[in-house]
């Protein structure tokens, strides 16, 4: 949506790993973005019909949606609380007085003839979202966050002669999050998206289905050369896949610095993505924009609600990604990448919490990040949906703690309960997997390897890293239950190294 006109202020110094190499010499890319967030909320901003998503259509749709004459917009107190909590969590200013305008414009999907949107009066104000790139924490600006209604939608592909109108999304609420142009690089803007995701799901604000459309970006990108003023932008609208974001940044840009190397000039035009082409297309121009004739909206009195109520608010706020990551770091010694790729996703944390609890904190981390995770990816299920539960896997941990079997063990152990489910200590028990400590069973196994194999036992004495072929036989005949560190220290004893 166009805002009042705003000072826009440059809050980064070039950094020549993100310039782009032209044929005349480096560019760098500056990106702003407008997110359109579903709010999750049962009923519409304006109206008491579903917000779920899907539906048959026109089932979700009440006399004010359908814009019936006479009919009056009552605001949703719990879509207001939504944008306030959501403007907590992005440490903004929360505006106490804000206004409802009318955006006018026609289309048949708006059956109002106007949006209701905030135009000059916000619910929220500045914030910022933190983002980590490379390992570098940067810093992007918010710039507003403002309640608004979705429209409908036309279906254009199941009649030759007609298209049709579905006003189920007619009315429900939208935040739109509005940064300042603060992104540098591709990788930035998608940091910024996956960030921006994670905060509003536990806030639980918006769900963040970007196929389902509750999380669309339009992206405003330009091109200039490092260290001079902003250049004219080109504004990329609803795009909807963090990777096709990517993709469309990076065309854009290109795109632009082709044109200026060219001896051209930037138009400021609205362009779409084509994600099977990978390519943006113009939609409009300036010239073409709509004059919305803004106003506001006589139907609705000014949104004013207390500090107190800010404050309640604040007070039921959870602990957010940053927050979580910086303790998972303190309490349980991680690094911070393992203490990122946790974080992403609440359901991710909690339960390596509960694996972790009163363990070795690093050992858990490993567990659940490469086994794991490495095994929910390879069959596609969520955490949610994961076979070996955190109790479970906190056991086979104590198991390999205690020394009752080995790391590689563990693994073989961690399969079984996958797939069978069970007490990870019984099974250990019934199936014989304990790791043989005791010294004079492994001397066993050891005195016939050495007896079995008398012309390499001789060799390694001028070849102790032989040893390590011992170990291996020792290892194999006891079905790798000895521990490895015994094996290793009676060989080298009986074979005189
Ligand atoms: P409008 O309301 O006309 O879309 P705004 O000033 O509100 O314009 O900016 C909309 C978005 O465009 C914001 O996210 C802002 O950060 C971004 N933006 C503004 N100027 C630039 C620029 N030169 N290059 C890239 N993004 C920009
Ligand atoms: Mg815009």
């Amino acid at each position: 949506m166009e805002a009042p006109a705003v000072e826009i202020v440059d809050t980064r110094t070039p950094d020549p790993k993100n310039f782009i190499e032209g044929a005349t010499g480096p560019w760098e890319v500056v990106i702003g973005m407008e997110i359109h967030a579903q709010v999750l909320s049962k009923a519409k901003l304006f109206s008491g019909a579903s917000a779920e998503f899907g539906g048959d259509p026109n089932t979700h749709v009440s006399l004010v949606d359908a814009a019936m004459p006479g009919m009056l917009p009552v605001i949703n107190r719990f879509c207001v609380e939504q944008a306030i909590r959501t403007g907590l969590g992005l440490k903004a200013q929360i505006n106490t007085f804000s206004v409802f305008d009318r955006k006018n414009y026609f289309y048949p999907d708006l059956p109002q003839g106007y949006q209701i949107s905030q135009y000059k009066q916000p619910i929220v104000g500045e914030g910022t979202v933190y983002i980590e790139v490379d390992g570098e924490t940067i810093a992007v600006g918010i710039e507003r966050l403002h309640l608004e209604q979705d429209a409908g939608k036309s279906i254009h592909d199941q009649h030759p002669d007609y298209s049709y109108v579905d006003l189920n999304r007619s009315g429900v609420a939208l935040m739109e999050i509005v940064s300042k142009p603060d992104m540098r690089s591709a990788e930035e803007a998608k940091a910024y998206v996956s960030k921006l995701r994670t905060i509003l799901r536990y806030l639980g604000t918006c769900d963040g289905n970007m196929e389902q459309g509750s999380l669309r970006a339009d992206i405003n990108v330009s091109v200039r050369r490092p260290g001079e003023a902003f250049g004219t932008r080109c504004e990329i609208k609803n795009v909807n896949s963090i990777r096709f974001i990517g993709q469309a940044i990076e065309y854009e840009a290109q795109r632009q610095i082709d044109i200026l190397e060219d001896g051209g000039t930037i138009d400021q035009e609205t362009r779409l993505f084509d994600s099977r082409k990978g390519v943006t297309r113009s939609m409009r121009s300036k010239e073409e924009a709509h004059d919305y004739r803004y106003f506001p909206d006589p139907d609705l009195l000014p949104l004013t609600f207390t500090e107190e109520w800010v404050e309640e608010i604040r007070a039921t706020l959870p602990e957010l990604p940053d927050e979580k990551k910086a303790r998972l770091m303190k309490e349980y010694g991680l690094k911070s990448y393992d203490a990122s790729v946790l974080v992403a996703d609440p359901a991710n944390a909690d339960y390596f919490e509960q694996v972790a609890k009163g363990r070795d904190g690093k050992l858990a981390a490993n567990w659940v990040i490469n086994e794991l995770f490495g095994r929910l990816r390879k069959e596609g299920l969520s955490i949610m949906e994961s076979p070996v539960s955190a109790e479970q896997l906190g056991k086979i941990i104590d198991l390999i703690k205690s020394g009752d079997i080995s790391g590689k063990i563990g693994k073989e152990l961690f399969e079984i309960v996958w797939t069978e489910g069970g007490d990870p200590a019984r099974i250990v028990e019934e199936r014989g997997m304990k790791q043989v400590t005791d010294t004079a069973a492994i001397e066993k196994v050891v005195d016939e390897v050495i007896a079995a194999n008398p012309d390499k036992a001789e060799a390694v004495k001028n070849k102790p890293n032989m040893v390590g072929w011992f170990v291996g036989q020792v290892m194999k005949a006891t079905q790798g239950k000895a521990n490895p560190k015994a094996v290793n220290e009676l060989l080298r004893k009986k074979l005189g190294l």
